[in-house]
């Protein structure tokens, strides 16, 4: 579907063709759909297509400029195709990210190996401690990095903590819930395998990852960080859609502890607090059962 002729106008737009350079001259601006929160859009130029996304800058400060570090981080840690960042900015309180246009087919015979072994190779790239270079976002909830020595910490300051406030001042969080979260932060160094710091994507789900002209995976829209390889494998098994084959030729290149689908759970607490203080109380029950069960 194109944009409308007007919209060609828009200030965003104008800022992106200023970004891009004098000589670039936009011939379309098509809607892409299936992100969760911005509004995406194909930007087709005379100097090639670019992929662009936009929101209200007020709701969501720095968030494409954390994204753009994030699509960095990636890019540097990894050997995936990702989609590399070339501009952000903010314009009439539109904030817009610009980046390179991943086109889509269909997987290869070996995708799901191949992506396994390329994220457990991603993982192994590590870091003298647990977090990022700047606070980002997790879906559009603000996810906190500051760098500490254990992954106990980390997980338990930086992740459980915030998401169990949220939930308290917006009222979604039991009594049972706070005893129960309570005990995972005093207790999160019983629940996770010790292991050096692993760039992780942080938000791998099913939409963020695609195929690429070569039928391989590309991974995207991350919430990056030095952080517990588990929670990536937690993420992905959580909404479903990656392949058994992945977890093997993962495992393969790079074994993840004994008992590594049980704690999942644990790992689970996280996207799944981010749900409830995003979408409301009906995640409050998976919540309760898990920690009653594992807590
Ligand atoms: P949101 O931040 O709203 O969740 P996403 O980053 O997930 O948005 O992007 C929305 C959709 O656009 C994705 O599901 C994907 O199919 C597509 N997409 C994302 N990045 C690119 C890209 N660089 N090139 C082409 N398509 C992309």
């Amino acid at each position: 579907m194109n944009v409308q002729n007007e919209q060609l106008n828009t200030d965003w737009l104008k800022a992106i063709r200023e970004n891009l350079g004098d000589s670039v001259s936009i011939k379309n601006v098509g809607i892409v759909g299936g992100g969760s929160i911005n509004d995406a859009r194909k930007v087709e130029t005379s100097h090639g297509t670019f992929f662009a996304k936009i929101n209200e800058e007020k709701e969501y400060p720095g968030m494409f400029e954390a994204e753009a570090r994030g699509l960095d981080f990636l890019l540097e840690h990894s050997d995936f195709q990702i989609p590399k960042p070339i501009g952000t900015g903010v314009s009439d309180e539109i904030q817009w990210i610009l980046m390179e246009y991943i086109d889509h087919a269909s997987k290869k015979p070996d995708f799901w190996e191949k992506f396994g072994v390329k994220l457990a190779k991603m993982h192994r790239s590590t870091h003298e401690k647990f977090g990022f270079e700047s606070d980002n976002y997790i879906g559009n909830l603000p996810q906190y990095n500051s760098y500490k020595t254990t992954w106990a910490e980390f997980f338990a300051e930086n992740r459980i903590a915030p998401q169990l406030k949220m939930a308290k001042d917006q009222g979604y969080a039991s009594d049972q819930m706070v005893k129960l979260l309570e005990k995972v932060i005093s207790r999160s160094d019983k629940y996770f395998p010790v292991e050096p710091p692993a760039a992780i994507h942080g938000d791998l789900w099913t939409g963020n990852f695609a195929t690429n002209k070569m039928g391989e995976a590309t991974i995207f829209d991350p919430s990056a960080y030095f952080g517990h390889r588990e929670m990536d494998i937690a993420m992905s098994k959580l909404f479903g859609g990656f392949d058994a084959k992945f977890y093997d030729a993962y495992n393969e290149e790079y074994p993840l502890e004994k008992g590594w689908e049980e704690r999942l759970q644990i790992a689970d607490l996280y996207p799944l607090l981010a749900h409830l203080n995003i979408f409301g109380g009906t995640y409050a029950y998976q919540i309760m059962t898990l920690l009653r069960k594992h807590v």
